[in-house]
């Protein structure tokens, strides 16, 4: 049975390159017909961020990568949290200890900085001397006794090499040597990550741990771990870190790293798994659009790739406007109206009619639409009692004797109109341009930065119908008396 673990640390906000793990996490389990399984990562107490945990699973839930075990689902293996499973922790070190694979070490905060500063001052390279690996039974008894503190410390191998097969990498070879006796209990009671992860891979029936390259350095650790405490390892399947364009580790100098950050900006959620799939991995085509249903069916772990992924937010842009771009008119009409709300345009709850508004205005503005915060600025003129009109277009459009006349002439057309639809308003427009001898630009530019206050926007005509011929009228009518 394939089960994969999401193990996120509830340390700050996720960022893209942890919801990147968990889409592959989750393609790769519905693609298997495997469990999907979140654990929460928080034995580190000193860096507990309050409520990260919850907006971990809201950016899961939004994103659709639901869970089939963890916090708030239960399962068979659980809790999933493992502040809650603390004591399974310590039951596992304390029999490392008593099989001679683990040991107390007693030695204080002060005594390991010296020990730190003097390997650094002879140029050797850090980490704990294991002093307290070899103590005779007599100087353990001793400063146990002294000390009500202790840490324990995991007994490397202190020669040879541990090799392990990493899915993406192959085979992956390191000196026992350069390894340091690590902390797997610390002196809290708290399991290091390296400990608890190991320890719930195996009882929580891991069959991959996916994660990404930044923890290969760690996995000789943990298969030292598996072979000491007789258990079997996983499958190891590390994919390519996430570097911005500059090829550095994605940091927030290339724009937002936060996932929530892309979820108030208005992406949408199938179009951040279409993009995040894509960063690591690709089925071997020439192509970027794939439904979610179709990243399940193409997921497969020889898809991973060894080489870093660059994170392009110009094209998660571009995606985005695909997929708004195929989101139904009432969709995305839904989608827009909080943020429509948030400026202020529309009120909270909506009318009917300013409902129904919204629905007309969305076949308008979809086609510019790449982010549904931008809904607000594309479609303000809609909305607001007097558009914000734009000097310059103003100054070209408006400030020119010929522009009154022309305006007055619509006015009158349109005021005429006995059915209000974009081919009445169409012919009533260009009719009047007619009666001052204009056509073309000349017409529309100055009917169109009149009524909506810019040069550029959804069509003339359409936009006209929509808006309304009250709002038209009075819009037109204002540009063409004011000395604009
Ligand atoms: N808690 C680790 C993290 O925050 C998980 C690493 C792993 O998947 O083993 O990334």
């Amino acid at each position: 049975m394939i089960r994969v673990r999401f193990a996120p640390s509830p340390t700050g906000s996720p960022h893209i390159g942890n919801i990147r793990t968990a889409v592959f996490d989750w393609l790769f389990a519905r693609h298997e017909g495997g469990v999907f399984i979140l654990r929460i990562e928080d034995t580190d107490r000193a860096r507990l961020v309050p409520g990260a945990m919850e907006e971990i699973m809201r950016d899961l839930r939004w994103a659709g990568l639901d869970w089939d075990e963890g916090p708030e689902v239960g399962g068979p293996y659980g809790p999933y949290i493992q502040s809650e499973r603390v004591d399974l922790y310590q039951k596992h070190a304390e029999q490392l200890v008593a099989e001679g694979r683990a040991y107390h070490c007693y030695c204080t905060a002060e005594r390991l900085e010296e020990m730190r500063k003097a390997q650094q001052a002879a140029g050797k390279p850090t980490g704990y001397d294991q002093r307290c690996r070899y103590l005779t039974e007599e100087e353990r008894a001793a400063l146990a006794s002294e000390s009500d503190t202790f840490v324990i410390r995991f007994a490397m191998p202190t020669s040879g090499q541990t090799s392990f097969v990493d899915v993406v990498r192959g085979e992956l070879s390191f000196d026992n040597a350069l390894q340091d006796d690590f902390v797997i209990l610390k002196s809290d009671g708290y399991p290091t990550y390296h400990f608890a992860s190991v320890v719930d891979d195996h009882l929580i029936k891991i069959s991959h741990v996916i994660r990404s390259e930044e923890w290969i350095s760690s996995t000789p650790k943990h298969v030292q771990l598996y072979s000491a405490l007789g258990w079997e390892p996983p499958a190891w399947v590390h994919p390519s870190l996430i570097l911005g364009p500059d090829r550095s580790k994605l940091s927030k100098r290339h724009g937002a790293v936060n996932f929530s950050t892309y979820i108030e900006e208005g992406y949408l959620p199938d179009a951040m798994v279409n993009y995040l799939a894509l960063l690591g991995w690709s089925a071997g085509e020439d192509r970027d659009i794939y439904s979610i249903q179709e990243l399940i069916e193409k997921f497969t772990l020889e898809g991973i790739t060894g080489h870093p992924a660059i994170f392009d937010a110009q094209k998660l842009l571009w995606m985005n406007g695909v997929y708004i771009r195929q989101t139904s008119m009432n969709r995305l009409a839904e989608l827009i109206l909080p943020y429509l709300q948030k400026a202020g345009l529309v009120s909270e709850p909506p009318s009917d009619s300013e409902l129904d508004y919204v629905r007309k205005i969305v076949p308008l503005i979809q086609d510019r639409l790449k982010v549904l915060s931008e809904a607000p600025e594309l479609a303000e003129f809609f909305f607001r009692e007097e558009p914000a009109y734009d000097p310059k277009a103003v100054q070209k459009w408006l400030e020119r004797p010929e522009a009154s006349e022309l305006l007055t002439k619509v006015v009158d057309r349109l005021e005429e109109l006995e059915e209000w639809n974009v081919g009445a308003i169409e012919s009533a427009v260009r009719e009047a341009g007619a009666d001052v001898g204009a056509e073309g630009g000349k017409v529309i530019h100055p009917v169109r930065v009149a009524s909506t206050g810019r040069t550029v926007g959804p069509g003339l005509f359409e936009t006209l119908e929509v808006l309304g011929r009250d709002r038209v009228v009075t819009r037109l009518r204002r540009a063409g008396s004011s000395e604009q």
